[in-house]
């Protein structure tokens, strides 16, 4: 008689966190990188909200709860052991999204000197190459968001667009713009002003999760 598949991978599942003990990164249950509870709130929905300029966005989770808990250690807390289980849900949205859109690539936003020597890896393309995906690395930082403290409301939003730019012509090419976490879509929105500026179009933005806005916006 043979274990069943499912129970044979917990069996070395535990043996592993004998091993190497950890705590599942979402809501801290012991032994296990990611519990099985917290796993199935890692199924992929479809939550949708367009930016300002209309470009469609698909968020695979709701940033609440214990999802939000792993995503902050996988991102803050060094928890790559579970850059696999996030790369479901993303990857899940990405397809899926892509089967619309025809033939597209993928850009990111390119990470800060001082996050990559913080973190010593770049989340989104971490999440992205679990999946054997790859983005185009079309844009870079023209400057640091900074220096922003003697400015009024509206020079801040001009100072913030404009600190990416394309590397070279974009002409002709789409893509899906892909993000960890969409909050007020300032990001992205960034992303789609460089590359269309450069001749691109973004087709679309995708992001693991997205933050439910818990009241309207006062302005
Ligand atoms: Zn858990």
């Amino acid at each position: 008689m043979r274990a069943s598949l499912p129970a044979l991978r917990e069996a070395v599942l535990d043996a592993v966190a004998v091993l190497l003990p950890v705590d599942c990164a979402g809501c801290g249950a012991a032994d296990r990188a990611l519990c099985s509870g917290c796993r199935r709130a890692l199924a992929a929905g479809d939550h949708r909200h367009p930016l300002a300029d209309g470009t469609p966005v698909h968020s695979a989770l709701l940033y609440e709860a214990q999802v939000r808990t792993a995503i902050l250690a996988f991102k803050e807390l060094g928890r790559t052991d579970i850059a696999r289980a996030l790369s479901v849900p993303l990857a899940h949205t990405l397809h899926r999204v892509a089967a619309r859109t025809g033939p597209v690539e993928l850009v990111v936003v390119p990470t800060t000197r001082a996050a990559w020597r913080r973190r010593g890896y770049d989340p989104v393309p971490l999440l992205l190459a679990q999946a054997r995906l790859h983005p185009a690395r079309v844009l870079r930082r023209v400057r640091a968001t900074g220096t922003q403290k003697a400015l009024g409301t509206e020079a801040r939003s001009a100072n913030r667009a404009g600190s990416l730019a394309a590397r070279g012509s974009l002409m002709g090419r789409r893509f899906i713009a892909v993000d960890d976490v969409m909050t007020t879509g300032a990001t992205l929105d960034e992303v789609v002003r460089a590359v269309t500026e450069a001749g691109g179009e973004v087709v679309a933005g995708v992001t693991l999760a997205y933050t439910p806005r818990l009241f309207a916006p006062s302005s």
